[in-house]
């Protein structure tokens, strides 16, 4: 199948070639030809990576009229990166038609531009939620005239809480308009909204349900606690052409794992909810450029990364939400590539692999941590291979090779290999001379006993209990209850539902959680970054009302 059988205009089929584009992708293939015929609600089943961008962009291009200068188009997303990267791509869809205008509108840049851009005039808007339902109270923005909505990546918008701005906002469309719905997972709430806001959609799978890419390699390493680090260090060496994302989930153990990696000589950065927005742009600019090999993030700052070559994605913590674990993957393998995704885990963690297994139908082969004396000749093929196939500009060097010659001509070829790799590796054998093995047997281990157990995320909502905690930010400092659910579970990677009632007050708030969870809440959420703000959270000293 071509682009051309699918009823594209020329314009945009110009625009298509221009890109690059060969052959349209399985969703694209599918997706296209059924909304070009214009009077249908749509869900597609797909991940980030499979074309889904292109496969609603296109034919939302084609139905738009341009000549009318009213926001006929809105695609709303979870994040600010998937929002810019949308916009981008749409704008290289239209790039044939005169006079397309597509405005962006996400938080953590300035609104007052983004007003000013809307007041122009839009053809189609991409927004994130809670930035469209900023400019819809303010009165910015006109959606009375959209005849099509796409909502990107719905199970990632639910499960950041923006339940509430996705209501308002669509409340603000026409009746008529068509919604296409995409979502990588259906969680009962994904399925709720199009029970709610959508007419007998068409379903369209890119890939099995709740499946992931079919060229991904899943790995596990089962390790001691005490040995997680140790475990990852050994893992990332055991690759050294490695580009890889590190999933943890929590903010506090992003920054402890990105400053242990950057100690032991590695180019490795975390992302997390508590940088400012310069911060995270540079972060992603290092990493998109590969001047970074290793991201370390937690799940909700990783959303809408969008990066084609990662080669690994490593879970140093197995999320708390296995549905979360087919986000993570398919961070790899993408565009056509493929990839290997590792789960670092502990003897009390293989349940919660084989829920992974289980919920994403994935199996994991179970891998023994490499030697250090393994990952010492890895990494001395790699060297040697590299070594033998380096570029050599014989013209740009002409002058230095006699000097460097006149220096070294009393060594033997034995030596000047031997000082090569000792100069390049000496790292490597210094740290791995007296390693261990870290693995643990398949045995079943002894469980210690410890009253201060650490919290592994397989704690289990053990039926109705919840704690009350207290954080000190309210309505005067715009926190809202989207915003709670996401800074908790940024910060202490849970996820949302494991947040019961929340009462967002003048100047502080409460919200209820699981009471299994209610310790990691609060250790991970000292002084936290809230909108410039330092909020922490603690225990509620009032009685539940
Ligand atoms: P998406 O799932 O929309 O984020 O797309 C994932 C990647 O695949 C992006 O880098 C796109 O530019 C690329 N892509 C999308 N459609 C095609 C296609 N038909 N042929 C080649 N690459 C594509």
């Amino acid at each position: 199948m071509s682009f051309e059988n699918l009823g594209l205009s020329d314009e945009v089929l110009r625009a298509v070639k221009a890109i690059g584009f060969e052959n349209p992708t399985p969703i694209q293939e599918k997706t296209i030809p059924e909304i070009l015929k214009g009077n249908k609600d749509l869900i597609g089943l797909a991940q980030t990576g499979t074309g889904k961008t292109a496969s609603f962009g296109l034919p939302m291009i084609e139905l738009t009229d341009f000549a009318v200068k009213k926001v006929q188009g809105l695609v709303i997303c979870p994040t600010r990166e998937l929002c810019i990267q949308i916009s981008n791509d749409f704008n290289n869809f239209t790039r044939f038609i005169k006079g397309a205008e597509i405005v962006s509108v996400y938080g953590g840049a300035g609104i007052v531009k983004q007003m000013s851009s809307l007041k122009k005039g839009a053809h189609i808007v991409v927004a994130t939620p809670g930035r469209l339902h900023d400019l819809i109270r303010r009165k910015a923005v006109d959606l009375s005239n959209v005849k099509y909505v796409v909502l990107d990546e719905a199970d990632e918008m639910m499960s950041m809480g923006f339940k509430e701005d996705l209501d308002i906002i669509l409340n603000q469309t026409p009746k008529e308009k068509r919604t296409w719905l995409f979502s990588a997972t259906m969680p009962a709430e994904v399925s709720r909204i199009a029970d709610n806001y959508m007419d007998s959609p068409v379903e369209i799978i890119a890939g099995k349900k709740n499946s992931l890419a079919q060229n991904i390699e899943h790995l596990c390493y089962c390790v001691r606690e005490k040995n997680r680090y140790e475990a990852l260090k050994r893992v990332i060496d055991f690759y050294p052409d490695i580009y890889g994302l590190i999933f943890c989930r929590t903010r506090n153990e992003t920054g402890e794992v990105a400053e242990k990696l950057i100690r032991d000589g590695y180019n490795a950065e975390a992302l997390h909810g508590d940088l400012s927005q310069m911060q995270r742009d540079a972060v992603m600019k290092s990493f998109r450029s590969k001047t970074l090999d290793f991201l370390v993030a937690t799940d909700v700052a990783a959303r809408g990364i969008d990066i084609d070559d990662v080669t690994h994605v490593i879970n140093y913590n197995l999320p708390d939400d296995v549905e979360a674990y087919t986000h993570r993957s398919g961070r790899t393998a993408r565009a056509g590539k493929s990839g290997i995704s590792i789960a670092i885990i502990t003897p009390a963690e293989k349940r919660k692999l084989a829920a992974v297994e289980n919920r994403t139908k994935v199996s994991f082969r179970q891998e023994k941590v490499p030697s250090g004396s393994l990952v010492c000749e890895k990494q001395l093929f790699a060297l040697v291979d590299r070594f033998k196939n380096v570029d050599v500009d014989k013209d740009a060097i002409a002058n230095f090779i006699e000097p460097a010659y006149e220096k070294l001509k009393k060594l033997t070829k034995n030596e000047i290999i031997e000082r090569f790799i000792s100069m390049e590796f000496n790292r490597f054998l210094d740290y791995y001379k007296n390693a261990e093995d870290i693995n643990i047997s398949d045995a079943p281990q002894k469980r210690k006993a410890s009253s201060k157990q650490a919290y592994t995320g397989n704690m289990k909502y053990k039926g109705g209990k919840t704690s009350r905690l207290f954080i000190g930010a309210g309505k005067l400092d715009n926190l809202n209850k989207g915003a709670i659910i996401r800074l908790v579970c940024d910060n202490a990677g849970i996820k949302s539902n494991h947040i019961k009632k929340i009462d967002v007050l003048r100047e502080f708030s409460f919200f209820e959680v699981e009471s299994g969870y209610a310790d990691v809440v609060i250790s991970s959420m000292k002084n936290v970054n809230f909108d410039g703000k330092k909020v922490s959270v603690s225990m509620s000293k009032s009685r539940r009302n």
